[in-house]
């Protein structure tokens, strides 16, 4: 049986592009205070980049290779059909030309995605999950949560820790730093501290300086500008030794409009975001991208290997669906 998932990795985990492979000869307790997990062998995902030798995208990524799956990172899913050489198979059809068959396809890809991929689909998979290919488009549209993510890198650490968002998350702009300390060991030198940003590009607020908004400025002057603004409030603050823009980046929020099914009607198609309703969507997060990842995998078998994210519960009755 062949199963594919439209997306193979994390796109918004806290990853650096100065990360330093694990310390040879590290003893257990030390691997484990490196790879973040405590004697309970449970990840605390952000005690370094999930990027880093033994953050969670490596540890997962040989977890899933050693259960024999295939990963095939940047292959755009174009869209899904009924495969014609049989009743229940499905063919994936690449950007690049290339098609797969498979028995199921997990779309784990944010509302921009979906909203290409599925009315791009055939009739039953586009509207298999209850709506008709222009609501579905209004139903996705409302349902992204889209921000520009940056990464300034510094070689020394901060004098003062900044604040939790940052001096300026409630004016301005209100954009959102957040200071990674604990990234240090595992940061190639002279990167020694980064602080991760992220600001809304479709906002009306004005900046409380300049008087512009967010989409009037280029990515590089949006992060000048923040970090200045930073650096206004507390000048002890050091200028970034390098500064990474890490692109835009969306995420599920689920409003007005109620969650997905699961699963389209009448083909293995699920729904692995959040966006299926199956984890705690009030907050688009790494944790609530796992549950209902979990949520899809047993929907398809039930029998599957869960992840230690607790018992499942009870089916979750949305009003939406009638
Ligand atoms: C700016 C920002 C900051 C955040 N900060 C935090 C935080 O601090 N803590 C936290 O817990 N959560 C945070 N989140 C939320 C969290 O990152 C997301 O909820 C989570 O990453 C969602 O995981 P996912 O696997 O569903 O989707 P994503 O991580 O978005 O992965 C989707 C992937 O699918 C790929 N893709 C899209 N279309 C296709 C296609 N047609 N074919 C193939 N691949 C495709 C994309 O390239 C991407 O790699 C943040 C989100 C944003 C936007």
């Amino acid at each position: 049986m062949r199963l594919a998932l439209a997306n193979a990795c994390i796109g918004t985990g806290k990853t650096t592009d100065h990360v330093l492979p694990s310390p040879p000869g590290a003893t257990s307790a030390q691997a484990r205070e490196y790879d973040g997990l405590n004697e309970d062998g449970v990840l605390h995902w952000n005690t370094q980049p999930p990027n880093a030798t033994n953050g969670f995208i490596p540890i997962w990524q040989a977890a899933l290779e050693a259960a024999g799956v295939e990963i095939a990172l940047g292959t755009h899913v174009d869209s899904i059909h009924r495969h014609t050489d049989g009743p229940d198979r499905l063919e994936l059809r690449m950007g690049d030309g290339r098609s797969e068959s498979t028995d199921a396809a997990f779309l784990a890809i944010p509302p921009p995605g979906l909203a290409q991929l599925l009315p791009a689909s055939c009739d039953t998979i586009a509207e298999g999950f209850g709506h008709n290919r222009e609501s579905l488009r209004t139903m996705l549209r409302d349902s992204v949560y889209e921000h520009l993510g940056m990464v300034w890198h510094f070689d020394s650490p901060l004098p003062t820790d900044l604040p939790l968002g940052g001096h300026n998350v409630r004016r301005g702009w209100h954009p959102i730093l957040v200071q990674h300390a604990q990234y240090r060991p595992h940061l190639r030198r002279p990167a020694t501290t980064v602080v991760l940003g992220s600001i809304s590009l479709a906002t009306d607020f004005r900046h409380h300086r300049l008087g512009t908004g967010t989409a009037d400025h280029t990515p590089e002057e949006l992060a000048r500008i923040l970090w200045e603004d930073e650096r206004l409030v507390d000048p002890t603050l050091p200028e970034p030794a390098d500064t990474v823009i890490t692109g835009d980046s969306s995420a599920t929020q689920i409003v007005h409009h109620g969650p997905l099914p699961i699963r389209a009607q009448s083909d293995e198609v699920y729904i692995s975001t959040n966006l299926n309703g199956h984890a705690p969507y009030f907050t688009a997060s790494l944790e609530s991208a796992i549950q209902s990842g979990a949520a899809a995998a047993a929907a398809f078998d039930p029998g599957v290997e869960r992840l230690p994210v607790g018992p499942a519960g009870p089916e979750p009755q949305h009003p939406w669906r009638g």
